[in-house]
């Protein structure tokens, strides 16, 4: 039997509204903002843009939940049934969320389906399972006392999220928060807020105590800030750009020394030497690296560094596997190529390609957008060559389907290539030689290293996170959920008592 048809119309997909704040939808006066769908620019709905009023009562919910409903002081166990329960019923709404997912952002409804959404529990889970496995150390002291690190919730954890991935990024943020005792304070995107609101209500629909996970809604100069300020908020968990992180590390530094931890932009390699094992493989890792989700990935591969002698038939790989790419609506399970998320978004790559033009670079394909798509920014993905690392498009992270591609004829000299001033997120390195790839590997400052393949795998054990400008601490893994606690030091000294 064949599966069925994820195809569905859009206007018949509801959308929660408001905030969610103390386990409830809650609508204010506030200042409206409007939300269109990245598929047809079509307008969606709006949502209120949160007061540092709205701020605070979230933030005052979250304390009073915090204290007082027993979540931080159960037994990890507890929590971790809640959270596989809220895991399971985001499995249960697998097709509701994915359509939600796909009217409100760029992805696909069959990706939302098959990896967004299930991802979202599976990150949910995996921190659910870690809860009662990491609860600190015991210390080597003198004989006569005992030395241990406990560690403890901090309270209340502001999360503020970008609208790339919005199901995974809400995860990504509340699976290690929550599973550590604290109660959560997020802000989605003002351009993707509708999954997460479901998310929230889910979660009370899991047992969560009501209070525990609240989402106010607004921009980022307003509820953001009210966010990274509020005095009653203990540590910031941001993703987003590397400027906003910047803004957010300086306020957080400036409003109570608050810890953070940042997941910022990238602009990541995929570093091809000579002697490949598959080129065509090795061309698909290339084509998916820097178009999913329409290259708007914090980790695309948007900088192809290629060994001289393979660069001719790789591009021809490459841009047969481009011509194929026919976009289409989201809602349609066939979709897989997503559109630039606004007209403000698509003006800025616009320019940046422009700009790295008047620079030299030249075009061998795309630069244009795909006729007929009903308002939807699809780009054609786009390739830059005759380019160095001063051209726009190299220095600066596009947030589009735009890959440059510079050369290289020896080892050291890739490897230098594949090096960027400002960011290190992640890195991609194709080779069948061992030893290369691992001494690139070595030299490569990037926080992930892929090796003869590009992108995540569902392994949400592997932290993600940048080095330089790309972040600081990591998401995911046992050390999001190490980042989400604070560690109290204790010494007995026992032969007083
Ligand atoms: P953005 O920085 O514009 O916004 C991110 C979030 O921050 C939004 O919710 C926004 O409202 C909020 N915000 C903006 N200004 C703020 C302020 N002054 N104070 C508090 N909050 C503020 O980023 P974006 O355009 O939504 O997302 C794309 C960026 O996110 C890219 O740079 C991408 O690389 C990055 N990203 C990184 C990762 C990672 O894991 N490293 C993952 C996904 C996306």
């Amino acid at each position: 039997m064949s599966a069925p048809s994820l195809d569905f119309d859009p206007s018949t997909v509801s959308l929660p509204r408001g905030h969610f704040i103390g386990g409830t939808y809650r609508s204010t006066n506030e200042a409206q903002i409007a939300v269109h769908r990245p598929s047809d620019g079509q307008l969606l709905g709006h949502i209120p843009d949160a007061s540092a009023a709205t701020v605070d009562e979230a933030v005052s919910n979250a304390l009073q939940a915090w204290k007082t409903s027993g979540w931080a002081t159960q037994p990890p166990r507890e929590r971790a049934k809640v959270l596989n329960r809220w895991a399971d019923l985001i499995d249960h709404h697998a097709v509701s969320l994915a359509q939600l997912e796909t009217v409100s952002s760029t992805r696909p409804v069959a990706e939302a389906h098959s990896s967004d959404v299930p991802f979202t529990a599976e990150a949910i889970r995996f921190f659910a399972e870690l809860a009662d496995k990491l609860g600190g150390d015991f210390a080597a002291t003198r004989r006569d006392s005992v030395g241990f690190i406990a560690s403890e919730p901090y309270g209340v954890i502001g999360a503020i999220a970008p609208w790339n991935f919005p199901l995974s990024m809400c995860s990504w943020k509340c699976g290690p928060a929550l599973a550590a005792g604290n109660a959560v304070v997020l802000k989605p995107s003002e351009m993707t807020p509708f999954s997460t609101l479901r998310l929230a209500e889910l979660a009370i629909e899991a047992g969560m105590p009501p209070g525990i996970f609240n989402v106010v809604n607004g921009r980022g100069a307003t509820a953001g800030a009210a966010i990274t300020r509020h005095p009653d908020i203990s540590k910031i968990s941001f993703t987003g750009s590397t400027r906003t992180g910047a803004a957010i590390m300086s306020d957080a530094a400036l409003h109570g020394t608050k810890p953070v931890t940042l997941e910022l932009g990238g602009k990541s390699p995929q570093l091809v030497f000579e002697h490949l094992t598959d080129l065509e493989y090795t061309a698909r890792c290339i084509v998916r690296g820097f178009t999913s989700n329409g290259g708007q990935a914090c980790v695309a591969g948007t900088r192809l560094i290629v060994h001289k002698r393979v660069v001719e038939p790789l591009l021809e790989s490459v841009q047969s596997q481009l011509a194929k790419i026919v976009p289409q609506p989201l809602w349609q399970s066939t979709s897989s190529y997503s559109p630039i998320i606004s007209r403000g978004q698509a003006e800025r790559i616009d320019s940046l390609i422009a700009e790295s033009l008047a620079s030299g670079a030249e075009l061998i394909a795309g630069g244009s957008y795909f006729e007929n798509m009903e308002g939807g920014y699809f780009l054609r993905p786009t390739l830059l060559v005759n380019v160095s690392a001063s051209t726009p498009a190299v220095r600066e992270e596009l947030f589009g389907p735009v890959l440059t591609v510079q050369t290289f004829e020896d080892e050291d000299e890739g490897i230098a290539l594949a090096g960027h001033p400002t960011y290190g997120l992640c890195a991609g390195v194709h080779t069948r030689d061992i030893g290369q790839a691992l001494r690139a590997m070595r030299r490569l400052a990037a926080g992930t290293v892929w090796i003869n393949r590009y992108g995540r795998s569902g392994d949400m054990i592997i932290p993600t996170g940048g080095f330089k400008q790309s972040g600081i601490g990591k998401d995911l893994g046992r050390q999001a959920l190490e980042a989400s606690m604070r560690y109290k030091s204790v010494l007995i000294d026992f032969d007083r008592m």
